[in-house]
């Protein structure tokens, strides 16, 4: 695309150019046509001068030959007569006046010369230098010797003497005149001033020029992602205001598990599978699909939808099971890889591009969420209504960039002391209406996606924040997927070992899940974390399906009795016995039992009744956005 702005002001340019050129060759030859008009002004006055000095010469004087007219200058008196008359009519502008004639020998000779400074002798020899004396004789008619110094008037006349047809002598008049050089003179600036806006018009064309054309240059270079060789944000930036979405189907398209191939074979091949990736989703699709990098390892499609030859989602599933079906190679490694695809086939339909991107990111997750390796279209309306129900993953997504999340903090009670043994930090989310969201309404959609393990890890800055300079302990939760996820890891070795206070305060709670079958991995964190000083909680106990050995492999520090089972411990027996036993467990194994959802003072007198030592629940008190003190407990 042509920047309209600059191809505008090229054509205008190139309009006045052409203008001021015009103007200027119209200057010239108007001067030129005056001139011709002057010259043939004075030549008119001329011959008629010399018409009447022939007439003059050849009626009065009844000469009808050449004979008669050499003889009758041969007499001094009458030359004399004649050259004094014909002197007359010098003038600064007409200097020489003189009559020739040709000799039998075909010599110009001087009959007379009404000059009076070097003036000729009768009879004397006028070398001819020039064709027209001869055409003179030839044509009959008067010629015109022009000189070359055109910038003044300067050129020799020659009219025939004639005598019953026949060409008896030449009388020849030199005209000069300097009133060109002048009107030149007085036309010079004009015309200067015409050259100079012609130059600088041109000048001013040239830029433009070179600035279109560094623009195209710098156009590939601006708008191309330099590893994937596909388009960038900066272009969709660029096409936005122009893009008709009634003419695309949008989709945005994922790499799955693509952080497992940088963990496993390292970035570079990361970056080389990345760029294979978008290489055969381009030629998956058309010349007029636009494909671009939209961030990372997501890329976003527009397919073209105004082609009836061809049927979108066969190009959708063409780009998934191209990629599904390459091998990979790096170095000597063979790799594959699979893409999640979300689709809004009508992004018209949005407010805007934006809104319908978020669609297809919404379809994106599904996807993840559904297996991965898949496509899902916005049109399976159903999906799309049960998940905009609940806060959708995109709700917390927007929430995280917008800097929305915040810790709620309940204090865990240690019964013997009275004191408050720890905080809990819960999360929060303040919705774009100031509303604050508890995390059931959003957690149960986040479980199996990339943007749980993000939600962590704002979590885990925001408590370390809260908690770096004090002495208070803390407990953050966390599922098995984020204990084990590296960039998670990382931060927290980092923050544990520049503050070793901090890591001895905080107990990471680890859901119990199916996961936790996995003990080998588990018990590899835990050890690292125990490294550290940090201690470990399995969170929600006794509500999962792990069996007590794999718990009591992973050596964590606390147990947490879930709250579906205590807070029915008064009244019901079963869970009464259960509560029992997981008791007696926790402490068979070293591990400290902790009670949650401890709601009424008949399930603490239970708890304690049982020797429960670490109590939490909104008997004693609910999570508050600050810390409370142990004066503030047991108040509702
Ligand atoms: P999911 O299936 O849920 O999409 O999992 P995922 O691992 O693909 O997604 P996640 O967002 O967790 O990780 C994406 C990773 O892609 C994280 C980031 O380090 C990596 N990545 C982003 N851009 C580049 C890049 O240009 N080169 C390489 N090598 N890696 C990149
Ligand atoms: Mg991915
Ligand atoms: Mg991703």
């Amino acid at each position: 695309m042509v920047k309209a702005k600059e191809f505008f002001l090229f054509l205008m340019l190139f309009i006045l150019g052409v203008f001021f050129i015009y103007i200027y060759f119209f200057i010239k030859e108007t001067q030129e046509e005056i001139f011709v008009k002057m010259q043939k002004n004075k030549i008119e006055d001329v011959s008629f001068i010399l018409k009447n000095i022939e007439e003059t010469l050849v009626t009065k004087n009844s000469i009808f030959s050449e004979e008669d007219l050499v003889s009758y200058l041969s007499n001094k008196h009458n030359r004399t007569n004649y050259e004094e008359m014909i002197a007359l009519f010098i003038t600064p502008n007409i200097k020489y006046i003189y009559l020739l004639h040709k000799d039998p020998e075909n010599r110009f000779r001087f009959l007379l010369d009404a000059s009076k400074e070097d003036k000729a002798n009768f009879y004397q020899k006028f070398d001819v230098f020039n064709q027209e004396y001869e055409l003179v004789y030839k044509t009959l008619k008067p010629q015109i010797i022009q000189q070359q110094k055109m910038q003044n008037l300067y050129l020799t006349y020659l009219y025939p003497i004639k005598s019953s047809n026949e060409i008896i002598g030449i009388l020849s008049v030199d005209i000069t005149s300097n009133i060109q050089s002048e009107i030149l003179e007085l036309l010079k600036p004009l015309e200067t001033f015409f050259v100079i806006l012609i130059i600088f018009i041109f000048l001013l064309m040239l830029m433009t020029i070179m600035q279109v054309f560094h623009y195209f240059i710098t156009r590939k270079k601006i708008f191309t992602d330099p590893l994937t060789q596909v388009y960038n944000r900066n272009y969709l930036q660029e096409i936005t205001p122009r893009l008709n979405l009634n003419n695309y189907s949008l989709a945005m398209i994922d790499l799955d598990h693509f952080k497992v191939i940088n963990d496993i074979y390292g970035h570079k091949a990361g970056d080389a599978i990345l760029a294979k990736c978008s290489l055969i989703m381009k030629s998956s699709i058309r010349d007029n699909d636009i494909l671009l990098r939209y961030g990372g390892e997501e890329f976003m499609l527009l397919l073209y939808n105004r082609d009836s030859k061809d049927n979108l989602s066969e190009i959708y599933e063409r780009i998934r099971k191209n990629i599904s079906s390459h091998i990979f190679t790096y170095e000597k490694h063979k790799i594959e890889m699979q893409v999640s695809i979300g689709v809004h086939e009508y992004p018209a339909s949005e407010k805007n591009l934006n809104e319908a991107i978020k669609v297809a990111d919404k379809m994106l997750y599904i996807a993840k969420k559904e297996g991965r390796n898949r496509i899902i279209y916005h049109k399976e309306s159903s999906k799309t209504t049960e998940i905009s129900n609940s806060k959708d993953i995109y709700f917390v997504k927007q929430a995280i960039e917008e800097d929305r999340v915040l810790c709620y903090y309940q204090p865990i009670y240690e019964c013997s002391s009275g004191e408050i043994f720890k905080y809990e930090a819960l999360v929060r989310i303040i919705d774009i209406n100031g509303q604050i969201i508890a995390p059931m309404q959003f957690l149960p959609e986040l479980k199996h996606t990339n943007i749980h393990y993000k939600l962590t890890k704002r979590i885990l800055s925001l408590v370390f924040d809260k908690f770096k300079d004090s002495s208070l302990r803390v407990s953050i939760n966390m599922n098995f997927t984020d204990l084990i996820n590296k960039d998670i890891e990382a931060s927290l070795i980092d923050t544990f070992s520049s503050n070793p206070s901090l890591a001895s305060r905080v107990t990471i709670e680890v859901l119990e899940s199916d996961e936790i079958q996995n003990s080998a991995l588990f018990k590899e964190k835990v050890k690292l974390l125990h490294s550290y000083g940090a201690t470990v909680s399995i969170d929600d106990f006794g509500s999962g399906y792990s069996n007590f050995k794999s718990i009591l492999d992973i050596e964590a520090n606390y147990l947490k009795i879930d709250g579906s089972l205590v807070k029915n411990i008064a009244t019901n027996e079963k869970d009464f016995k259960v509560v029992k036993s997981i008791i007696a467990f926790a402490k068979e194994s070293n591990m400290i039992a902790i009670a949650e959802f401890v709601h009424s003072s008949e399930v603490y007198d239970k708890l304690s009744e049982l020797g429960v030592e670490y109590m939490q629940g909104y008997f004693i008190a609910k999570p508050c956005e600050r810390l409370l003190k142990r004066s503030e407990l047991f108040e509702s």
